[in-house]
């Protein structure tokens, strides 16, 4: 296992699947069950190389999407 790589923290990384948000010119993509290792104290989350070039492909080809979901903003909890 991996030692934390934030100063301070002392968890160590494991495998997990994210779910990544990326903000491409303001949109929002979200990548599902993507491989990462993931701090169990501090969350502080890594990607592998080949797991990068695999989210910059996908946001290359921005192929029609494998499902769709709603997006909130919190404000909008705020105004009602
Ligand atoms: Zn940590």
């Amino acid at each position: 296992m991996t030692a934390c790589s934030i100063h301070g923290c002392v968890g160590t990384y494991e495998t997990r699947e994210i779910t990544h948000t990326v903000h491409p010119a303001g949109d929002l993509v979200v990548i599902d069950h993507v491989p990462a290792q993931v701090c169990n104290i501090c969350g502080d989350v890594l990607l592998e190389p080949d797991t990068v070039r695999g989210l910059e492909r996908l946001l290359e080809n921005r192929n029609a999407p494998t499902r769709t979901a709603p997006v909130y903003e919190y404000d909008d909890c705020l105004a009602g």
